[in-house]
């Protein structure tokens, strides 16, 4: 695909939560058109998409007539397995591409994609027996982190290690799951940075947000983010060297920890992500509308900011607080459509916006 979509063609997304009814939404604001694919029979998506596959990432069936009905195809979230990408990339092109997608499902080989580019991370080493775990504690000491490999979101899938922990037993819990043992890192505060390629290498990159945590979901995320200009520049720097090196199509976020010793990447994730929903009331064009421009090859924008905002997302019974926050002039409203609420789970968030400073 070397030529820019036009009007009205239809991009394929796999998965179909609230980041992928977004962009839905912001592709129709195009004239484009979606096609969600996704195991669930009634998705967040679905009601704004123009079209809903429901089935298993695993049917292969399904997954060639989905992708031989879109001109592209993108995902909301990275633990799609590979194997789907193997038949769909065979009718349309995938962006960004599966080499992101492989790199980000797994933290082992995501910490040592990152050190070889020359970036820093946490210390780590990868864990299988309780014998790795004990050479790994010796390499990397404690406090520590252990994780398991894959699947880990919001929190889930670690558990840290103190001076008191039984480590034989917190690998136990992990049940055979492969793991990685990351040192703790002493950080002053958490920022995330979204940044955008398009196909011809054009790099656009938002402002750095701050992010704060609360039971190891994103609780807020406020831009701008207390940090020096020369921070700011090596945020951006660094997500430009990942995007780069991947010769990445669409938007993409890095996670950093802020340290007296310079920014220490956390992790990254290859699509449009929860911290830079700022940008929706922060940006003439959002993270949203900006993937969907690079993936379509369109021109993208440029990614300035025009006000401060917060953005804090609404967890489980938190969305009983949208009657009063419609109240506030300040607050634009952003609600996922589920009908089922249940604790942890992103139900919607606000932005609350105020002048730039
Ligand atoms: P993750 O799922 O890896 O993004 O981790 C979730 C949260 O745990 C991060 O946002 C940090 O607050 C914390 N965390 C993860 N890894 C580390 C680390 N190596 N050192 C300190 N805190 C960490």
């Amino acid at each position: 695909m070397s030529e820019p979509l036009e009007t009205d063609a239809i991009i394929g997304v796999l998965g179909g939560g609230q980041l992928g009814r977004m962009l839905s939404v912001a592709a129709s604001r195009l004239g484009l058109r979606t096609h969600i694919f996704d195991p669930a029979t009634t998705p967040p998506a679905a009601s704004v998409a123009d079209m809903l596959t429901t089935a298993p990432y695993e049917d292969q069936v399904a997954l060639k007539a989905f992708a031989k009905s879109v001109s592209v195809i993108t995902y909301e979230f990275e633990n799609i397995p590979v194997t789907a990408f193997d038949c769909l990339g065979q009718y349309a092109p995938i962006r960004p591409g599966r080499e992101a997608l492989r790199i980000s499902q797994d933290r082992l080989i995501e910490k040592t994609f990152l050190n070889e580019l020359g970036l820093k991370t946490a210390s780590y080493a990868g864990v299988e027996t309780l014998k790795d775990l004990e050479l790994a504690l010796i390499k990397i000491g404690k406090p520590s982190i252990l994780k398991t490999r894959r699947l880990g979101y919001d929190g889930k899938g670690q558990v840290p290690i103190s001076a008191k922990s039984n480590h034989k037993e917190i690998l136990e819990k992990f049940a055979g799951q492969k793991a990685i043992l990351e040192g703790f890192v002493q950080f002053s505060r958490e920022i995330s940075v979204i940044g955008a390629r398009s196909p011809s290498g054009n790099i656009a990159c938002f402002d750095p947000g701050e992010n704060v945590h609360r039971n190891g979901i994103l609780h807020t995320a406020t831009v701008p983010a207390r940090i020096s200009k020369s921070q700011r520049t090596d945020a951006v720097l660094i997500i430009a060297k990942i995007m780069n090196a991947l010769e990445y199509i669409g938007v993409m976020c890095v996670e950093l920890f802020v340290t007296p010793s310079g920014l220490i990447v956390n992790e990254i994730a290859p699509r449009v992500h929860n911290s830079g929903h700022w940008t929706q009331n922060g940006c003439v064009v959002d993270q949203f509308e900006q993937h969907i421009r690079a993936i379509v090859g369109w021109p993208m924008g440029d990614g300035s900011r025009h006000n401060n905002v917060i953005t804090e997302n609404l967890i489980g019974s938190d969305i009983d607080q949208v009657g009063v926050l419609a109240l506030d002039k300040n607050v634009a409203l952003h609600i996922y459509g589920k009908r089922d609420v249940q604790p942890g789970r992103k139900m919607g968030h606000f932005n609350r916006v105020s002048p730039k400073r």
